[in-house]
């Protein structure tokens, strides 16, 4: 490769990975202020400071992360994936697309977001088991549990499940917009999970994730271990014997028992080769 075109392709990426930045940080300003504004009105631990032991781990987690999962790379990665299999003459065997494409928008969307939310049901159970949990506790060790908490995921946990995730919604037969806005829904959602909000959803629960779900799966009290892996619908929990939610009560301490949450970003970037 000439030095020129090199340098040409460095600039792009530089260039693209400003701007998504740039629409990560508009779009975190207006989370913040519509979720903390929630927090405010309905807290689960009304004395929870706002900022927190790790909130700056999280922030540096929140710019770093979407350079691999923000939804315009969703939308790369499934044109890629499909690329792929065009290349190598496999399209023929994705026969749900054509079925799929017939349908109206909404159930297009709702099925997508179903299906995600079925596969990343699976990749969260698996990141609980023995090798890869090292990984996903980057994400438990927090002690403290808000919006911004979502955002802090281990970088190898998303370069590890990213793709395969992509590749799945592509061979079930959505189309690479679709497979973009699922990722951008269910990472909006995701934020709203994590808030330190008291809402639970009645009746509902047992269908759709709610903030109480989702610290539930934060709880380190006994016997919580391995329940309420859903983002967004908590039916997965139901149908595979992992569901739990204590509509009156709120889980009372958050984080892996034994464990201290790290001080700084670089210490929960090495956790997993440590621990
Ligand atoms: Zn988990
Ligand atoms: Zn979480």
């Amino acid at each position: 490769m000439e030095l020129a075109t090199l340098a040409d392709l460095l600039l792009q990426a530089s260039t693209r990975a400003a701007a998504l930045l740039w629409q990560h940080a508009w779009q975190l300003v207006l989370f913040a202020i519509a979720l903390i504004g929630l927090e405010t009105l309905w807290p689960a631990v009304p004395t929870q400071r706002r900022w927190r032991r790790g909130s700056a781990t999280d922030l540096w987690l929140s710019f770093f992360n979407p350079l691999i999962v923000h939804p315009f790379n969703a939308y790369l990665l499934a044109a890629f994936v499909n690329g792929a299999i065009a290349t190598v003459g496999m399209e023929r065997f994705i026969t749900t697309r054509e079925t799929i494409a017939a349908q109206p928008w909404a159930i297009r969307f709702v099925a997508a977001l179903l299906v995600g939310d079925l596969l990343s049901y699976w990749k969260h159970r698996i990141f609980h088991t023995r090798i890869l949990w090292r990984i996903h506790a980057v994400h438990h060790l927090t002690s403290e549990i808000d919006w911004l908490s979502n955002d802090r995921d281990h970088p190898l946990q998303l370069i590890a499940t990213y793709f395969v995730m992509i590749t799945g919604l592509v061979l079930v037969g959505f189309s690479n917009e679709m497979i973009a806005l699922q990722s951008l829904v269910r990472r909006a959602y995701s934020l709203f999970t994590h808030t330190n909000v008291r809402w639970s959803f009645g009746p509902l629960s047992r269908i759709l994730v709610s903030p109480t779900f989702h610290r539930w799966h934060h709880a380190s009290e006994e016997g919580m271990a391995n329940r309420n892996y859903a983002v967004v619908f908590s039916l997965w929990d139901v149908a595979f014997g992992t569901y739990h939610e204590a509509y009156a009560e709120q889980p009372r301490r958050f984080g892996v028992a034994g464990e201290e949450n790290p001080a700084t970003l670089w210490a929960a970037i090495k956790y997993p080769l440590t621990h």
